[in-house]
């Protein structure tokens, strides 16, 4: 008889732990809460606009790099459309001053060195060590856990001559590093390509690397088509999934788990429970805080996280066909600041879909603000139903007067503007703090590994970003794959893919 498998949430880490526990003959049944699958990988639709909340570039979108034969697995990217951009993101200073972060190395050092010529040694410092991180691997097959000494071994020298670039570059943050340039508008530009506090050096490189090598693009249609594809793949591998159905607890019956019980009262035996949703309501909630210890709560005490998010979608009736279409954005300086979450704001970044037309009507285009937020905030706000609906009607109303500046008439051609708050992501996804991608990589924490088991407890696994630093979507399915690899190490069976 097959043995059988729970699996809590149909994120891209739920999922990918289905569709490889199907492959390798295990009876495999998720429980989602939220009706769809996705998790934070999703996009919602208003007044004939689609917003999507995830797949800036997917890492993988073409043979050549490691991930991409672990989506073919999963059924995720055959048939899918992938775009490549020639810009990063483009920081625009006062008096028409702009830093363009091209995907290309050579022409982002062509560019940077015409706009700072007195940055020329390190400018081309950093393009040199770009290059090399072209030429890096991530190795993706086995499962990091099963590692004997021979692989090890083999891990060592084909890592060995880039150990120097991740000793320097992950432990030199981007706000460090820009701060070295002497061109005072490419310091503060360099400063916003992404802008976390402590955020490493060598995250922005690999992503780079990788757009250079047209591996990390964009999928038309976004987000939740990409999800459906692996939900499809997980289907057809005769997986089952239940949707409305919150896990309120894993039963546990001598220090094994046995079982989830859902919310409506039901519960649902089996052999291996995995959780694949967030990890602080896995741990203290389902779990109750049984089987932690000082290592596992110092994360939740200590850690810091990608900070939760106001995510200001916009359907507006203009086609941007002027504008370059890019990665994540432009990021304009504000005239007349603006005050949203009760800070004021003298730049404002958006991200503007001119590439998908899967996303607008003809002629229409989707724009996209991301701002970093405050939690408690959000949550004391939303006690007050009307405060809450004023406050959010308030961030609309500052976030187009914003862009009005940047892009004259547009607030007359706005036809939908939505509003997802850091408690938006905490209620469709579950995600602790609202955060939007788990732990936040820094120069403390880049390259840290977390277990996927909890001390005491058998027959329980946890996956997806909050037991995979740093998150993101070809992690989440590498921590699925993986799992199942070591449960499969566990019954004593080899480990098989297959690609449909
Ligand atoms: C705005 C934004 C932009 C992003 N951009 C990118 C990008 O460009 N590239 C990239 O790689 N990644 C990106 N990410 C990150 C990426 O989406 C996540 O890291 C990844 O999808 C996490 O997957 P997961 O399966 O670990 O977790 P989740 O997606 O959080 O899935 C957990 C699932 O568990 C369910 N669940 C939770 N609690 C319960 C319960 N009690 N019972 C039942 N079900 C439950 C949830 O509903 C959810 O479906 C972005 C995320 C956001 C929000």
């Amino acid at each position: 008889m097959e043995r059988s498998i729970t699996i809590i949430g149909a994120g891209i880490s739920g999922l990918s732990a289905g569709c490889y526990g199907r492959m390798n003959g295990y009876h495999t049944q998720i429980f989602e809460m939220h009706n769809i699958p996705g998790g934070l990988c999703t996009s919602w639709k208003r007044s004939g606009y689609t917003i999507d909340s995830c797949l800036h570039w997917l890492v993988g979108s073409a043979p050549g790099n490691g991930f991409y034969r672990l989506w073919e697995e999963v059924g995720a990217v055959q048939r899918r459309r992938m775009i490549n951009h020639e810009e990063f993101v483009r920081i625009e200073g006062e008096g028409n001053k702009v830093f363009i972060v091209y995907t290309d190395i050579d022409h982002l050092e062509r560019h940077m060195k015409a706009l700072a010529p007195e940055d020329k040694d390190l400018i081309e410092t950093f393009t040199k060590a770009l290059h090399r991180f072209t030429r890096m691997s991530m190795p993706v097959g086995k499962a990091p856990e099963l590692y004997g000494p021979i692989d090890g071994l083999k891990m060592m020298v084909k890592m060995l001559p880039f150990l120097g670039l991740f000793k320097r570059w992950g432990r030199t943050s981007i706000k460090d590093f820009a701060h070295r340039f002497k061109n005072p508008f490419l310091r503060e530009a360099f400063a916003l390509t992404f802008d976390m506090p402590d955020f490493p050096m060598m995250a922005l490189m690999m992503t780079l690397a990788w757009m250079h090598n047209k591996s990390a693009g964009y999928p038309i249609g976004g987000s939740l088509p990409f999800a459906r594809a692996i939900e499809q793949r997980y289907l057809d591998l005769g997986g089952e999934v239940q949707y409305s159905s919150l896990v309120s607890k894993i039963l546990v019956e001598n220090d094994r788990a046995v079982g989830v019980r859902l919310a409506d009262g039901t519960e649902h035996k089996s052999d291996i429970i995995i959780s694949a949703a967030d990890g602080h309501t896995t741990i203290f909630d389902m779990l109750e805080g049984n089987y932690v210890n000082d290592k596992i709560r110092g994360y939740y005490e200590n850690l810091p996280v990608f900070p939760p998010l106001l995510y200001i979608g916009l359907g507006v009736a203009r086609s941007f066909d002027d504008l370059p279409q890019t990665v994540s954005g432009i990021d304009f300086p504000l005239a007349s600041p603006i005050t949203i979450d009760g800070k004021q704001r003298k730049h404002l970044a958006v991200q503007v879909y001119n590439f998908d037309p899967d996303l607008a009507p003809p002629g229409k285009t989707v724009l996209r603000v991301m701002l970093e937020s405050d939690y408690e905030r959000w949550k004391r706000l939303q006690e007050d139903p009307d405060l809450y609906k004023a406050e959010k009607e308030q961030v609309a109303d500052q976030v187009i007067a914003g862009l009005e500046q940047r892009f004259p008439g547009i607030s007359s051609q706005v036809e939908m503007c939505d509003v997802a708050t850091p408690m938006t992501w905490a209620r469709y996804t579950g995600n602790w703090k609202g955060s939007f991608e788990g732990w936040l990589i820094t120069t403390k924490t880049m390259g840290m590994r977390m277990s996927k088991t909890l001390p005491g407890l058998f027959n329980f696994y946890m996956v997806g970003q909050w037991v995979e630093p740093g998150g993101g979507v070809p992690t989440a399915l590498m921590s699925g794959r993986n799992v199942i690899q070591v449960i499969c190490k566990k019954d004593r069976k080899t480990f098989v893919t297959a690609t449909p």
